[in-house]
């Protein structure tokens, strides 16, 4: 049974400001400033220069839901 490693990556909604987590399912270079599927399902700007932190208050709370 291999292990499932979940990749996570910090997402910036377009006209929100808010950031979302992405699971990436791509090598890092191919999604940086890519608009991809949030978890939660919206459309957010990939930024690999941020980290994906659930806790911050700019951080969606569906997604931050989704992912702990
Ligand atoms: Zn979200």
């Amino acid at each position: 049974m291999s292990e499932l490693v979940l990749t996570l990556a910090a997402a910036q909604g377009r006209s929100t400001g808010t950031w979302h987590a992405v699971e990436l399912h791509r090598s890092p270079s191919e999604v940086d400033g890519a608009c991809e599927v949030a978890v939660c399902g919206a459309l957010a700007r990939v930024d690999l220069d941020q980290v994906w932190d659930g806790a911050d208050e700019d951080s969606c709370e569906s997604c931050a839901d989704l992912v702990s």
